[in-house]
């Protein structure tokens, strides 16, 4: 077997080596599902739902471990490591309640009794990006889990130790060997497996647009289904009648959170000419005080990117011809940093405005107005998220409305939440993920029809 070594991003050391599965491994995992999963969907939706909320509270209690093993791998901040892992256990919560309310319909027909039943996959395949390692982890595994599938999981190479240790929490909690493994390794291996093998009946992959892309055309080859969640390219839209100091004291944290790896990003901000330059001017202290360093520190807002050649994609932004308007904080010393910047583009064709960056990099530019926002907005190949600063209401529905993105906050920068919807417009995705209908995208819908006559 093959090993990896996993580094601390903030420090560069080595906290662990972790064995990667091949080929044969998937199989053997994915056969070991396939016949758990017959088993799975025969346990009655309330132990089913009893299993999910003890699996959740040992997420509870092993939450501090969980959180500092994500500073650690991922150099998250402790207090975002934390939320994190407390995501976790929210969501196997909520999924916990989904066993029993998957509910048919009785449709009206002459003759008989029409009905409808939310029967499982079977297999399914999460393929997870190292950005958020459990929170992506989770929504994937756990209405999965909820809906009588059974899952293979597979973390990405930099970040698997949070999910190694989801896996063992969930047996220790007593879920059934089996129904939900965890496979360190390649995407170019395990996950590539997951599409090709034809017992995983469904991929859910969150990543790139360009793997995402790869992996939809795979699964095309066995009408496999998929869910994608991809990238994004997200715009800030404040208007000129917006509460300006407001805008631009939460800006930063719109894009910078994660270091600005985040598919959520609010990574363009357009702002109404006529308060450009008054909002620069209270941007500029904002970003200057984001607490970049120590991401163990409790104080700390922003930590390394994930890797070297990740600091050297995100530095590749910056040309020599790039205008910087400012930029924030970083540590000297060992350690993956990149200062928050804030880039002036020159023409709408730049790449920091056009590609996804995910860095601390954040373009701002000018709109004259509404329609001239959301045309900007909508220019880009991307719909994940944004946000939308005005308060006239009016205005910010219209808004809401002719954004195409699928999750959109105003007057916040908030896009996620375990009870509501979360998916992509355009290139940033396929399908939804969270939310009342989570347990959904992971069944079929049978029509049953029983004659009575
Ligand atoms: P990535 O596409 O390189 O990798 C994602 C996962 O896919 C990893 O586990 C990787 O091992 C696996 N993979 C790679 N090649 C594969 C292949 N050929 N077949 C199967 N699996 C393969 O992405 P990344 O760099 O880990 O993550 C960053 C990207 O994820 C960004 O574009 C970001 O926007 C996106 N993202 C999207 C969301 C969302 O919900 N929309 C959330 C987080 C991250």
């Amino acid at each position: 077997m093959t090993t990896a070594q996993v580094l601390n991003p903030a420090t560069e050391q080595v906290v662990a080596t972790v064995e990667l599965v091949g080929v044969a491994e998937t199989d053997a995992a994915i056969e070991r599902a396939q016949r758990a999963a017959l088993t799975w969907r025969e346990v009655a939706p309330g132990d089913r739902a009893r299993l999910l909320r003890r699996f959740a509270e040992a997420v509870d209690a092993d939450l501090e471990r969980l959180a500092q093993l994500e500073v650690s791998n991922s150099g998250h901040t402790i207090g975002n490591a934390r939320w994190e892992a407390g995501n976790v256990r929210d969501v196997l919560h909520y999924a916990a309640g989904m066993p029993e309310r998957l509910l048919g319909h009785q449709i009206p027909v002459a003759g008989g009794v029409n009905i409808t039943f939310h029967e499982p996959l079977g297999v399914v395949g999460v393929i997870v990006p190292w950005n958020f390692p459990m929170p992506i982890a989770a929504w994937g595994f756990a209405p999965a889990l909820a809906a009588g599938n059974t899952v293979v999981l597979k973390p990405a190479e930099l970040t698997p130790l949070t999910a190694i240790r989801l896996g063992e929490l969930a047996l220790e909690a007593g879920l059934p060997e089996h129904v939900f493994q965890v496979l360190p390794g390649k995407g170019s291996v395990v996950g590539q497996r997951f599409v090709t093998h034809p017992a995983v009946r469904k991929v859910v992959f969150t990543g790139s647009t360009e793997v995402g892309t790869q992996i939809m055309a795979g699964c095309a080859q066995q009408v496999k289904r998929v869910t994608l969640e991809l990238g994004g390219k997200s715009a800030n839209i404040v208007f000129a009648d917006a509460d300006l100091a407001r805008a631009a004291a939460t800006a930063p944290y719109g894009v910078f959170d994660n270091a600005g790896q985040d598919c959520c990003a609010r990574s363009r901000i357009l702002v109404q000419r006529s308060v450009f330059d008054k909002f620069l001017e209270l941007l500029e202290p904002a970003v200057r005080g984001v607490r970049v360093g120590d991401p163990t520190q409790e104080s700390t807002e922003m930590g390394p990117l994930i890797s070297a050649a990740h600091r050297d994609r995100v530095a590749a932004y910056i040309e020599p011809s790039t205008k910087v308007a400012f930029t924030g904080a970083r540590p000297d010393g060992p350690g993956f940093w990149y200062p928050p910047t804030v880039v002036l583009p020159d023409a709408p064709t730049d790449r920091v405005l056009t590609e996804e960056v995910f860095g601390p990099v954040v373009a701002v530019l000018p709109f004259e107005d509404e329609a001239d926002a959301i045309r900007i907005a909508n220019d880009t190949e991307y719909g994940l998220s944004g946000s939308i600063w005005t308060n006239d209401v009016g205005r910010a529905l219209r808004v809401s409305r002719a954004v195409e993105a699928g999750n959109l906050s105003v007057n916040s920068h908030s896009s996620v939440r375990y009870w509501t919807p979360f998916g992509g417009f355009k290139q940033s995705g396929l399908g939804r993920e969270l939310g009342p209908d989570a347990a959904l995208a992971f069944t079929e819908t049978k029509n049953v029809f029983i004659a009575t006559q």
